[in-house]
């Protein structure tokens, strides 16, 4: 049985920078591994500019920000095993055992001494949001259709309606109008809109195509095609019926879910409001040895915070196979007022922790507070303004010996 130290699951930019930072901190005997027959993940079909002002200081496309890691991954001989499969991760003290289903090799096994968990998320459909209405063709996730313009060269429609107004469905709005369709409006069914105030400007202002915050889609008609959606408003909790809107096509953009059914196969917890696995500041799940980053933990809005995450990662995981990963107990890290999620849900003392947050609805002039369970506050942080679309960081350095929890919330 072929065995590694560390094996990656996928190879998007999660799981890239993680096997660079892996070579870069000494750790040679790397094997990523990823279903698709090519690396870079998400990236590939993300054809628009905005990637990489952090981590390069330039702007560049999906495509070319995940070449730039490619290549490093390339020049560090990293070993990479594509069209292939993690079907199942077997976990019994301090060995485990990883089955690969390869497009070439077949069934193959591998021995590890850790596991980075960086398979990326996926759409949020119909299904999830429970539409009424006819089950007509027509009907799509942003990401899908994404795939299917900018990859595979189809459109899928003419006339669009878009439900969810986060970054992939207003980067589609524009996108579609750019090859020749109308997008007749975005609905929104929160009462603020889900993206980057950066793509409402440029990918609806800028094309003149309405949102609507407050509305959704009530019934899809249409038999053989979606023919048109009716649409409701929502005020005071009550739905008032408010305009038909006909169209051949319905593009859904309504959040992404982590992959983690392989995490839950491993016996790793997942946090109910992340939908990720829980991890310590060491990005440690409950299970010893199993790692997680990127959009498998949380669903992050820009690739350059994914890439660091996944580099801290990294370091974590050649401390833990040099056995110098703190053992200390974890303390707890608790979502207080208007905090949505916090990640890591635990910290260690006398360690220094990023803690990554998203409030629970947009706030303007708040502080953000950490405190511990005795009243000492950690970190306060003033804020101008925190919408949920952007994640919030806060570096805590020297976690202190004695406290029993942490809690993180927004003080009005
Ligand atoms: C439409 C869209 C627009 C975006 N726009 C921007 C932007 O303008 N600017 C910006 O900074 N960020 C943007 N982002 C965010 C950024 O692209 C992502 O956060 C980042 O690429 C996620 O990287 P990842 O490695 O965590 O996941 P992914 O890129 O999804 O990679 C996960 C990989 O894991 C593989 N995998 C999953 N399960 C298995 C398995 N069991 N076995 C083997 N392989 C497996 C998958 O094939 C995939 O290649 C956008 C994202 C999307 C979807």
């Amino acid at each position: 049985m072929k065995s590694v130290d560390v094996l990656v699951i996928g190879a998007g930019a999660a799981g890239l920078a993680a096997a660079v930072s892996l070579k870069e901190n000494s750790i040679e005997d790397v094997l990523v591994v990823d279903r698709q027959n090519f690396a870079g993940g998400i990236l590939f079909q993300c054809i628009h500019s905005g990637f990489g002002l952090h981590r390069f200081g330039e702007e560049l496309t999906g495509p070319e920000y995940a070449q730039r890691y490619i290549d490093m991954a390339e020049c560090q001989n990293v070993e990479m095993l594509l069209s292939s499969s993690v079907v199942d991760i077997v976990s019994k003290d301090d060995i485990k055992e990883v089955i690969i289903l390869s497009q070439d090799s077949g069934l193959v096994k591998v021995k590890v001494k850790a596991i980075i968990l960086a398979m990326g998320c996926r759409e949020r459909n119909r299904g999830n949001i429970n539409i009424p209405g006819s089950r007509p063709a027509g009907i799509f996730t942003a990401g899908l259709a994404q795939k299917l313009v900018n990859i595979e060269g189809y459109m899928p429609g003419n006339e669009f309606v878009i439900v969810g107004s986060g970054d992939i469905g207003l980067i589609m709005a524009r996108r579609l109008t750019l090859e020749g369709a109308k997008v007749k409006a975005v609905l929104e069914i929160q009462p603020y809109p889900g993206g980057l105030d950066r793509n409402i400007v440029q990918c609806l202002d800028d094309f003149d195509i309405p949102l609507y915050t407050s509305h959704i889609v009530t019934n899809i008609c249409g038999s053989r095609r979606v023919e048109s959606v009716d649409v409701s408003e929502i005020t005071d909790g009550r739905l008032t019926p408010k305009m038909k809107i006909s169209c051949d096509t319905l593009l859904l953009s309504v959040g992404l879910i982590p992959e983690n059914e392989l995490s839950i196969t491993a016996g790793v917890s997942l946090n109910a409001a992340t939908a990720g696995p829980i991890v310590s500041s060491d990005y440690m799940t409950n299970v010893p040895g199993i790692f997680a980053c990127g959009n498998v933990l949380h669903v992050h809005d820009l690739v350059d915070y994914v890439s660091d995450e996944a580099s801290a990662c990294a370091k974590a995981v050649s401390m833990y196979l040099a056995n110098k990963l703190p053992q200390d107990k974890c303390i707890p890290v608790h979502s207080g007022n208007m905090v949505r999620y916090v990640v890591p849900s635990t910290v260690k003392p006398q360690c220094d922790a990023i803690l990554k947050l998203r409030p629970v609805a947009p706030m303007k002039n708040v502080k953000i507070k950490v405190v511990s369970d005795r009243g000492d506050v950690l970190k306060s942080k003033k804020l101008i303004r925190a919408i949920p679309s952007e994640m919030i960081t806060v570096q805590l350095n020297d976690v202190p010996t004695g406290c029993k929890s942490i809690t993180v919330y927004f003080e009005i």
